[in-house]
Parts: C-alpha cells; structure tokens; sequence
C-alpha cells in the first residue's frame, strides 16, 4: 500500500495559515496546536512542517523532530493541568484509524480515573480551547 501526501488536507491548510488553530509551539521543522475535538481536557496535536502522510512516509529526520516536540508538549500539559499522566496517540491509514492524512500526535493529559473521550467527537467551545491554550504555552514558556 502506498497512498501519496495530499496538500489539501486540513492540517496542510492550518501550516499554510489558511485555516485558524490554536497555535502552541513552533520550530523550524514542527508545530503544535489545539486539538477541536478533544478527547480530555487539554488534548493537543504534533505535526511536521515537511509534508508527511503518516508514520509510513515520513523521513527519520522529521520524526526525529516531530518526536522532540511530543516530549515537550506532554512536559507542558503535565504542568499546565497538574495531570496525572500523558497519552501518546498516532494514528495510520484509514485502517489504522487516521482521519487527517498529515502525520499528527495526539498528545492526552489524563486524569486518574477519568476516561477518553469517543474519538473525533463534539466540537470544544473556542473559549474553552483558547483558555487552555493559554495554559499550555504557559507552561511551555515556563519550561
Ligand atoms: P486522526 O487522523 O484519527 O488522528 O484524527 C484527526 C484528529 O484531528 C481528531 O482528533 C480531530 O478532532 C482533529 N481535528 C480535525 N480537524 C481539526 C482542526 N481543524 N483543528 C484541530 N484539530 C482537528
């Protein structure tokens, strides 16, 4: 199976600016934004700059870095929200799971009994998204 990367996806289109996200973090190889539909509370997203479908395609390079950026997004959402643990989730072909077709990390604070979410569930209220957002570069600045 090989699937070629299409720069129409979503993700594509809010690194290109032409669609808003809640930006936390970026470098010169990844960014980093609020998840809409979250999971739990504070549920953020990891991408590469370079275009990449999935695990499958992506260079060890860009993973490398992609990968940087998970570990200080999930440092950050401990801190911000005095989390009990972190989930790591990453998703490949529709088989796997993927919905949006650029490589992402789903980065999870989790709270000691509290469960997830049902995947690409309801919308969070941008007040909700934007004061956690706030929270988390908060925390990242503070790093
Ligand atoms: P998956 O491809 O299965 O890893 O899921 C895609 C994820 O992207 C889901 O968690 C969605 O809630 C999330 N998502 C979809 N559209 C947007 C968007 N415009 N901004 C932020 N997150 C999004």
């Amino acid at each position: 199976m090989k699937t070629a990367y299409d720069d129409t996806n979503i993700f594509a289109k809010i690194l290109r600016g032409e669609l808003p996200a809640q930006k936390l973090y970026e470098d010169d190889a990844t960014f980093a934004f609020m998840d809409i539909m979250p999971r739990g509370h504070g549920h953020c997203l990891v991408i590469p700059k370079a275009p990449s479908r999935n695990i499958l395609d992506v260079t060890p390079d860009s993973l490398s870095a992609v990968m940087a950026t998970v570990q200080k997004l999930s440092r950050a959402v401990v801190k911000a929200f005095d989390a009990d643990g972190v989930t790591v989730q990453q998703f490949n072909e529709p088989a796997g799971g993927q919905v949006v077709f650029h490589l992402h990390f789903h980065v999870i604070p989790r709270f000691d009994g509290v469960s997830l979410k049902p995947h690409s569930g309801d919308m969070e209220k941008p007040e909700v998204l934007a004061a956690n957002a706030d929270r988390i570069r908060k925390a990242l600045n503070d790093a």
